[in-house]
Parts: C-alpha cells; structure tokens; sequence
C-alpha cells in the first residue's frame, strides 16, 4: 500500500495537490477539514463540536479526530493506499495513525511536508475566502491562531517522521504544476 501524508500549515495547498495526487497514484482521499465541514453542513453532533474549535482556529480534540479517521479508514477496506491531508496534527494523532494501519499490516510510506512562508499563507487564505466561504479563512485574527496552532501542535509531527527517516520536505512556493511534479518525483524515488 502507499500511504501518504501530506503536511503543512494552513493555505500550504493540501488540498489543491492532494487532488492531482489522488488521480496520479489512485489513492483514496481522507480529509480530516473536509469530513469536518460535511458534518457541519449535515449538521451532525460531531459537526456542531466540530464547528466550535474551527471557527476560533483551534484543533478538534484528539480523541474525536482520531475516532473519526479509524471509521473513514474501516469504510474504505478496499482502497490501494490513502492519502491523509490534515491528519495527524499532533503527535497522538501521528502515533494513533501508526497503530491502526499497523493492525492493518500497513503503515505510513511518507510524509510530504510543503513548506511556505507565513506570509504567503496568510495572503492565500485571505484570496481563498473570497470564494471558499469558509468563516475560518475571512477573519484575519482565526488565520493568525490557525497559523500559531500550527507552530505549536502540529510542526513537531515533523520529527515525529523524521525520526522514521520518512520525512521529506518540499518547497510549496511556485506554480500548482511545478509543486505538483516536485510531489511526484518524492514519492516515485521511493
Ligand atoms: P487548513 O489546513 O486549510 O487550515 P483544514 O480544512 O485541514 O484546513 O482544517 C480546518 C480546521 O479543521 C482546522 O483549523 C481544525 O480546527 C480542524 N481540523 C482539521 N483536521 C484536524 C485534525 N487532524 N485534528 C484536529 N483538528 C483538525
């Protein structure tokens, strides 16, 4: 199985590669912001949780995440591989991932980090709320604590791959293609 994660901070373009890279390597996609935001709009009792820490750019609580990501993983037993965007943020999550593909007999094969000025992040999620209408990408004060939960909680999973020598970091600035075809060249010399 190929097992990808790909990580970085908020507006790094998760989402915009992971769509290029689900269709190169027909993997299936879990999007932890995009089960989030469904479960909002369904208005589900996870969604309304949900909505209270994304709406103040914090992270849902651990154990609610990862209880939701080993059910997406148990509805998709036939899949190739996956590629998880937006999971795992914290370390409990990284090391809650490595348990349950391990019962799978699988596990991580990499992690594409996209690396981005904050700068940049923060101009790109300001352009994405004009069409997005996401709450969380309009309020320059939910960016920044987006931003800053990022630096906190969620870089160190870098070394938490690092430490597995599956991390690879890739420039995230430039054209969507060229990022795109930096993604494949990381995964093809595995
Ligand atoms: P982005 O990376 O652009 O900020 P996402 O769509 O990945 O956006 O996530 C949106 C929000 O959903 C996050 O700010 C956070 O509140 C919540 N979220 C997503 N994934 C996780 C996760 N793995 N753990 C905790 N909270 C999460």
């Amino acid at each position: 199985m190929l097992n990808i994660v790909l990580f970085g901070p908020p507006g790094a373009g998760k989402g915009t590669q992971s769509e290029k890279l689900i269709e190169q390597y027909q993997l299936k996609h879990l999007s932890t912001g995009d089960i989030f935001r469904a479960n909002i709009k369904g208005e589900t009792e996870l969604g309304t949780l949900a909505k209270s820490y994304i709406d103040k750019g914090q992270l849902v609580p651990d154990e609610v995440t990862i209880n939701m990501l080993k059910a997406e993983l148990e509805k998709n037993p036939e899949a190739k591989g996956f590629i998880f965007d937006g999971f795992p943020r914290t370390t409990p999550q990284a090391e809650a991932l490595d348990s349950l593909l391990a019962s799978k007999g699988t596990e991580v094969s990499l992690m594409l980090a996209l690396e981005v000025p904050e700068d940049e992040l923060k101009t790109r999620l300001l352009e994405r709320a004009k069409t997005s209408g996401r709450s969380d990408d309009a309020d320059p004060a939910v960016i920044q604590n987006r931003i800053n939960t990022y630096n906190k909680e969620t870089a160190p999973v870098k070394h938490f791959y690092a430490g597995q020598n599956k991390l690879q970091e890739i420039n995230g600035l430039g054209g969507i293609d060229e990022i795109t075809q930096r993604l494949y060249k990381a995964i093809d010399s595995l």
